[in-house]
């Protein structure tokens, strides 16, 4: 049974969605609280969205060993925290990571036996205007997240599970069917 999800694809495509929809019904699942240097958004909170650290202090983890994995993500670094993790883990539930997909292949290399989900969206357009309707960014962050949305896109054949989330009941529902077909309490519930 796996006890780690990964859910990845590219900024804008309702990953966060998603994942509170799927912790809605199962909240066994933990999220992981990542750690990354970029600003804090309005309505953010340290602790509960990101860890927020400075260049330094992130520098200073990755050498210390501290993350699972860690990854620049249009110009900002961005990691799992191995605390973080091990302490769900350790109390005996399942985790989500909501990360890019570096990230997940550097998860893929080193917990092979966690389900990897990878979130497409149904056109480049309706990326682009879920970006800019989200108004969480500027216009320049915006044009950046969208052109390395371009790479992220080419690497979605590598992944176990694909979901087009074009019709958010469908992509919920798929997404329970995968995660609930490894977790042992809801599997055949
Ligand atoms: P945002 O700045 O919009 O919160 O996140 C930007 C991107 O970084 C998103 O694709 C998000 O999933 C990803 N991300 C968030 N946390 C992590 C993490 O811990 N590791 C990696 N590799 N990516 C992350």
């Amino acid at each position: 049974m796996a006890r780690v999800f990964v859910i990845t694809g590219p900024s804008g495509v309702g990953k966060g969605t998603l994942i509170r929809r799927l912790r809605a019904t199962h909240p066994e699942l933990r999220l992981s609280v990542s750690a990354t240097t970029r600003p804090m958004r309005e309505g953010e909170e340290h602790g509960r969205d990101y860890w927020f650290l400075d260049d330094e202090e992130f520098a200073r983890r990755v050498d210390d060993g501290d993350f699972v994995e860690h990854a620049e993500y249009a110009g900002r670094r961005y990691g799992t925290l191995r605390e973080e993790l091990d302490r769900h883990l350790g109390e005996g539930a399942p985790v989500v990571l909501e990360i890019e997909v570096q990230g997940a292949a550097q998860i893929r290399e080193t917990m092979p036996e966690a389900v990897q989900v990878f979130v497409v969206p149904p056109s480049f357009e309706v990326l682009q205007q879920r970006l800019e309707g989200r108004g969480t960014d500027g216009a320049d962050t915006i044009a950046r997240r969208l052109e390395v949305s371009k790479v992220e896109l080419e690497s979605q054949h590598e992944f176990d599970h694909r979901i087009v989330n074009d019709d958010l009941e469908r992509s919920v529902a798929e997404l329970e069917a995968i995660v609930e077909a490894q977790l042992p309490a809801t599997n055949g519930a």
